[in-house]
């Protein structure tokens, strides 16, 4: 499920991010959280960089620092872990038409990048990830990632997607004792969405 809101911190400065890891570090050992997060909205200009308004903007880092809390929590289990899965979204896709040369097998379901640019994000990802051992699963939905670790048992998941898809399906992944690691999309609106591909490296 999407956001009711539309975001984009692709051009916010790095060290926001940064910000942000530290602010996660730090969770629970502040008074109000709040507080640092509205200084950190009017630190960065993310009301006007992106349009949102303070409440959103809230919603948006609030996720940000849950999703980075849990990657923490789970980091020692996932570097154990062996079997590892990659689940990209289908909207980071350089494109949603039919220049994307992607193929999609609805018995997985997944899309097999047939590498058509070098700028994709999923095409970088997806090839990084393969060289890492990794089996990459590019879906069109949250929905699909239940059925396809039915099919094929993994101990490790990472997986792409915007804040409000990643903490649907954290609980799950929790259920079936998978250790996952997750990458919250830094661009949403469902088309030509981005992540952050130092972030990705550095989780797979
Ligand atoms: S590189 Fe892959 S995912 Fe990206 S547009 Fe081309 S075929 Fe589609
Ligand atoms: S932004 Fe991408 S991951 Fe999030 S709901 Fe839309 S299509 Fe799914």
């Amino acid at each position: 499920m999407p956001y009711r809101f539309t975001f984009d911190l692709s051009k916010v400065p790095r060290f926001f991010f940064t910000e942000i890891a530290t602010v996660s570090y730090q969770k629970g050992m502040h008074k109000s959280l709040l507080d640092r997060l509205q200084s950190l909205i009017i630190k960065f200009r993310i009301e006007e960089a992106t349009g949102l308004n303070i409440n959103d903007a809230i919603v948006l880092l609030q996720d940000f620092i849950d999703v980075q809390a849990v990657n923490m929590i789970e980091r020692s289990k996932f570097l154990q872990t062996k079997k590892r899965a990659l689940f990209l979204p289908h909207c980071s896709r350089k494109y949603l038409d039919s220049r994307c040369r992607a193929s999609f097998n609805a018995d997985i379901p997944s899309y097999t990048c047939a590498h058509c640019s070098e700028e994709c994000l999923v095409n970088q990802s997806s090839q990084l990830a393969a060289t890492k051992g990794y089996d990459v699963y590019i879906v069109p939905g949250g929905s699909c990632i239940p059925k396809i670790l039915k099919n094929t048992k993994y101990e490790g998941v990472v997986g792409v997607a915007c804040g409000e898809e990643i903490k649907m399906f954290g609980p799950f992944l929790n259920s079936i004792g998978l250790a996952g690691q997750a990458i919250p999309l830094i661009k949403n609106g469902c088309a030509n969405t981005v992540f952050n591909m130092e972030t990705l490296v550095n989780a797979l």
